[in-house]
């Protein structure tokens, strides 16, 4: 099923919050065969296709309303295709904040495919509580931990990997490190996931590294790791509104084909009630996404604290409300289908199955409301 163009879409509702240049992206991902490349529903040639594509250039543009475009069509049409975009600009993100051109360029011609090390067995929500360490050794790393729940296990060529250079020093010492997959010291391992997302566990043990390893300042690891999740926050909730866009579509196409009652369910007015309902959160939390990226984009240079704090706010609250509104929307999918919603091999059975690690990953729901209650209570006290 191809994405239906801008001016038919939804999107067009919010296009106002968009500049011409992500409206022109917009038609352009449209007008692209997303849907039968099958290479971007397979997850080893996923990475090479999505730069042939030419879409990990705008990665390093970062630009917020670019990235909720691009993140939107690929969810669209295939869920991994959008994980593994997105877990790209996750270890690009450091990169390009650290000016590291030497790694930059060959992942956007797609060369090296990168992952996020961020996550422990001991430190999920609480990343800062991490316990791998770095030393210092003569002019080399020395690497050990455990890091877990890494995307692009078995793909990536290298991590981003964060940890405590000086552990006395709390998260003041968490610095980033550049960690081939396969260094001497590193051991991946799967975790197979109910989605279709490459996943894993990065075990550190005494992993020597060079000292142009170090991203960035030694001590900036968790402000590099904070600004990239504040960036790609955003563009989770763009992701989900993909997969909610197209649960909607699949349902339209449904209801107007099955027929049951002598009718076709279409013209049944619970199942309209649906429809509508489904449309309408799914255009509202457009509306907040497209606003978080719209002010992203406008206060990006915003030295001040007050205006970081209110785009964070926004930032969870669109991600919030389009990841929790794409598990209703797509529940209500699944039941327009009937029994074959939940079988393997339909598509909002796919989507069911996809949409679930949103609410979790970058931020779960239950933190951002934390995020957004004490952005608001800390503007009033
Ligand atoms: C598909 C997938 C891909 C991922 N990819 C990556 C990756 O590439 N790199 C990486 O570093 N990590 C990755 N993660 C890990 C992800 O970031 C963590 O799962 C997430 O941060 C939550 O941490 P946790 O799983 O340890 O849950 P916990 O921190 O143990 O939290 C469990 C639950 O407790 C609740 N909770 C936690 N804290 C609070 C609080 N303060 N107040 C109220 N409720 C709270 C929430 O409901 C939360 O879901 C991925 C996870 C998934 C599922």
């Amino acid at each position: 099923m191809k994405a239906p163009v801008v001016a038919s879409s939804a999107f067009a509702d919010t296009s106002p919050l968009y500049d011409d240049a992500s409206r022109a992206l917009a038609q352009k991902l449209a007008a692209m065969d997303l849907e039968t490349d099958e290479s971007l529903h397979d997850v080893s040639r996923v990475g090479a296709r999505l730069a042939s594509l030419g879409l990990y250039a705008y990665l390093r543009k970062v630009d917020t309303r670019h990235l909720c475009v691009i993140r939107e069509h690929l969810a669209f049409h295939s869920p991994l295709a959008d994980a593994v975009f997105a877990v790209q600009g996750l270890c690009m993100n450091p990169l390009i904040r650290a000016d590291r051109r030497d790694v930059l360029d060959a992942m956007e011609r797609g060369e090296k495919i990168g992952g996020f090390a961020l996550t422990e067995p001991g430190a999920g929500s609480d990343v800062a509580s991490m316990r791998t360490t770095a030393r210092r050794d003569g002019s080399t790393w020395i690497l050990n931990g455990h890091k877990t729940l890494i995307s692009n296990v078995g793909i990536a060529h290298h991590f981003v990997v964060f940890a405590n250079a000086n552990p006395e020093a709390g998260k003041k010492g968490i610095s980033a490190f550049l960690v081939p997959a396969d260094a001497h010291g590193v051991e991946l391992s799967r975790i197979e996931l109910s989605g279709d997302h490459p996943l894993g566990r990065i075990t550190l043990s005494d992993c020597r590294l060079p000292a142009d390893a170090l991203v960035g300042q030694e001590g900036q690891g968790l402000s590099l790791a904070l600004g990239t999740l504040g960036i790609f926050r955003t563009t989770v909730g763009a992701a989900a509104l993909g997969m909610a866009w197209r649960a909607l579509e699949e349902s339209v196409a449904h209801v107007n084909r099955r027929e049951q009652f002598g009718q076709k369910l279409a013209e049944l007015q619970l199942v309209q009630a649906k429809i509508a309902d489904m449309a309408t959160e799914l255009t509202a939390a457009r509306f907040l996404v497209a606003s978080a990226a719209y002010h992203n984009e406008v206060t990006t240079t915003s030295s001040d604290a007050a205006r970081r704090s209110e785009n964070g706010r926004r930032a969870s609250m669109a991600k919030m409300t389009a990841t929790e509104s794409a598990q209703r929307i797509i529940d209500h999918a699944v039941q327009l289908h009937g029994g074959m919603g939940v079988a393997i091999g339909t598509k909002v059975e796919e989507l069911y199955r996809e949409i679930r690690p949103l609410r979790i990953y970058e931020g779960a729901t239950d933190v951002l409301k934390l995020i957004i209650a004490q952005s608001i209570l800390k503007n009033r006290s």
